[in-house]
């Protein structure tokens, strides 16, 4: 449960028109919120931060993808929000159903959160969204409901990190096992202190995501607020393989730099002796191959130093995500 005051209210509703204006979205968009209502944060975040900046918001909340697309279109949405999963499903839902997302949609911002995404992934929201053809682009978001919601920290037009706000949170990176605090650009986890909330204001919270900040200045001029360039990997998810630690999200990166893959899945099953480690990768079955096979395992034992098993399926029978994806199946 999280409690706010009135006044927090008030100024989440101004970090994250803050956090808006940075992304790109303007008074006089049409913003799309894809992020639910029910019984969370982010939702609501969205909707006040949003009409803040002088936005329409359009509250649809989960679901219903056909009746999204056709609704973006209807309504000429310039803004959509959601997880970078769900904007990605979208993207290929719009290519299904004939759509030419540059002639038939206006949407140039799209505000991906909650979740973990690659630069690759970033490449095909664009594209499949028709984005950079508007003059706009996707620009990562970053927060978690005990900081507000989200809002703490925003891409601007330049997409190289997240600036943090940090006169509403102070963000500081250590060891996960030890605790002991890290350097500037040094990846550990990252802890939060709330400087402005009244009704919860935790400090020091251990947020259990992994990254680093980044002091260098931007393009765009935001000198007092560093960056992160996202988040790296949860220090819950990460697993040992073979004496390695492994962090899915760098398995992740590497598997989506290809174009042949559309989705994939990681299973780590610790039920059988020895572990199994096994990656099921969605590709059409005409582009499938034992080079292609080669190809991604190599990747893969660069990122993370072991070469796992690898199993092509076919698209569209690995599941889709509305909100944040589950891509990583532990059998325990
Ligand atoms: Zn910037």
């Amino acid at each position: 449960v999280m409690y706010y005051t009135r006044k927090d209210q008030e100024l989440w509703t101004n970090v994250m028109a803050r956090a808006l204006y940075g992304t790109g979205v303007r008074k006089g968009d049409i913003m799309m919120n894809i992020y639910g209502y029910y019984l969370f944060t982010g939702g609501l975040g969205f909707h006040y931060g949003g009409a803040r900046v002088g936005a329409t918001v359009i509250p649809w909340g989960i679901g219903r993808t056909e009746a999204l697309i056709e609704a973006l279109r209807d309504y000429k949405a310039t803004v959509i929000t959601g997880t970078p999963s769900y904007d990605y499903y979208i993207g290929e839902l719009i290519k299904k159903m004939g759509i030419d997302p540059e002639k038939e949609l206006s949407l140039r911002i799209s505000v991906p959160g909650a979740e973990t995404w690659t630069e690759e992934m970033r490449r095909r929201i664009e594209e499949w969204l028709g984005l950079k053809a508007h003059g706009g682009g996707a620009r990562m978001m970053y927060g978690l409901t005990e900081m507000y919601g989200p809002g703490m920290a925003t891409e601007c037009e330049y997409e190289c990190g997240m600036h943090v706000w940090m006169d509403y949170y102070y963000p500081e990176i250590v060891d996960p096992d030890t605790g002991e605090p890290l350097g500037p650009d040094e990846q550990g986890e990252l802890v939060l202190t709330n400087l402005v909330a009244e009704a919860m204001p935790l400090i020091r919270y251990r947020t259990r995501d992994i990254t680093r900040l980044i002091y260098d200045p931007c393009e765009c001029g935001r000198k007092a607020f560093p960056r992160m360039p996202g988040v790296l990997g949860r220090v819950d998810d990460a697993f040992s393989y073979k004496g390695t630690k492994i962090y899915p999200s760098a398995i992740a990166e590497r598997l989506m730099k290809f174009d042949e893959v559309q989705e994939f899945q990681i299973v780590f099953d610790k039920t059988v002796m020895p572990y199994r480690l096994l990656v099921r990768v969605e590709v059409p079955a005409e582009k499938r191959s034992p080079q292609l096979k080669e190809a991604i395992l190599n990747e893969i034992d660069k990122a993370v130093f072991v070469r796992p098993e690898l199993e092509f399926v076919d698209v569209g029978s690995l599941p889709r995500w509305e909100g944040k994806a589950k891509r990583v199946v532990k059998l325990e």
